[in-house]
């Protein structure tokens, strides 16, 4: 069956005038991977590692994680994968990890606070990430990164494991370490952390809900949660401009990067690529296609000058009705 997205289907992201920006897939099971790239993902963006572990008495050991990454990556046939490593806690728990209750438990111990504290868990996820990079190179990406000590932690943790399998007698291919920037305080890590890690990728979930102080959950305060606040609009682009000089790749993994009023936006502060779920990939490549590099820049400026989220977002409908 053929479409107007036929031509979509298959080619990489790009607007009218070429500039470049892939469009990669957030999944959540190993066995997603197949289908996202039959969608016309041009990589994996996020694989969220939480399943894995749910559901389950004990934490999965090294050799299924690892046949569940070796599936991912085999998928990928050359691709980028980017695979985050575990981001529970808090509002997450798992029955075999002892969590204490929490009065704000978004605020409190979760993701890689609480990798210190199970770091026998955290290894044999990193030995099975660097075990299955044999099959082709892995991206691993730490959660909710707040200061500098757990780039560092992490980071040799990594180097750890590798020198580990390495004296085991086991092969470790090729892969690189980066981090999400879903916490404000990331962004003054950027220039600090650039010679220990490859690349970021922006949790617009919950930046925007850290920006705001606003719960993602909350119903009560939903029209405060809004990624199209133009504080938060000058926010990204100011990451943005920091992860570009510091020679990092720059991603973003959140509900925003779905959004077609956000893609012009994104274009314009040089995105390498944009990740979501799958079925959106196709039309939001058509529609990347109809924009041009210097209107979006202009549209950014703009934006970033409103008052409101309400003007914000008048701004781009006004954009996108010219582009059609
Ligand atoms: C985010 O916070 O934007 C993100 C991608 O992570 P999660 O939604 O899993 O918290
Ligand atoms: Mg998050």
């Amino acid at each position: 069956k053929t479409s107007i997205l036929t031509p979509f289907a298959t080619s990489q992201g790009q607007s009218k005038d070429g500039k470049r920006m892939a469009l990669f897939a957030n999944i959540a099971m190993g066995m997603e991977a197949g289908s996202a790239f039959g969608r016309g993902a041009e990589g994996i963006g996020l694989f969220r590692t939480e399943m894995l572990f749910m559901d389950q008495e004990q934490a999965p050991d090294e050799d299924e994680q690892f046949e569940v990454y070796r599936e991912v990556i085999e998928a990928a046939a050359g691709k980028s994968v980017i695979i985050r490593t575990l981001d529970i806690g808090g509002d997450k728990p798992l029955p075999y990890l002892e969590l204490p209750e929490e009065e704000n438990p978004f605020l409190g111990y979760r993701a890689v606070r609480m990798y210190p504290q199970y770091q026998a868990m955290v290894e044999t996820q990193l030995r099975a990430l660097l075990k299955a990079s044999r099959y082709g190179q892995v991206d691993i990406m730490i959660p909710m990164i707040s200061c500098m000590e757990e780039v560092e932690w992490i980071s040799q943790l990594c180097q750890q494991c590798q020198a580990q399998l390495q004296a085991e007698g086991t092969e470790v291919g090729q892969w690189r370490l980066g981090i999400m920037v879903e916490v404000p305080s990331a962004r003054y890590l950027i220039e600090k952390v650039a010679g220990l890690i490859d690349f970021i990728s922006i949790g617009s979930n919950d930046l925007t809900q850290y920006f705001m102080a606003c719960d993602r959950g909350n119903r009560q305060v939903s029209s405060l949660y809004d990624s199209f606040h133009p504080g938060f609009i000058a926010f990204l682009r100011d990451i943005a401009r920091a992860a570009k000089s510091a020679g990092l790749e720059l991603g973003i993994c959140g509900e925003m990067a779905s959004d077609k009023r956000a893609l012009p936006l994104l274009l314009a502060m040089g995105f390498d690529e944009i990740s979501m779920s799958a079925p959106s990939i196709i039309p939001l490549r058509a529609e990347l296609a109809k924009v041009d590099f210097d209107a979006c820049g202009k549209l950014l400026d703009e934006v970033c000058a409103q008052g409101t989220a309400d003007q914000v977002k008048a701004c781009i409908e006004h954009f996108w009705q010219q582009q059609e």
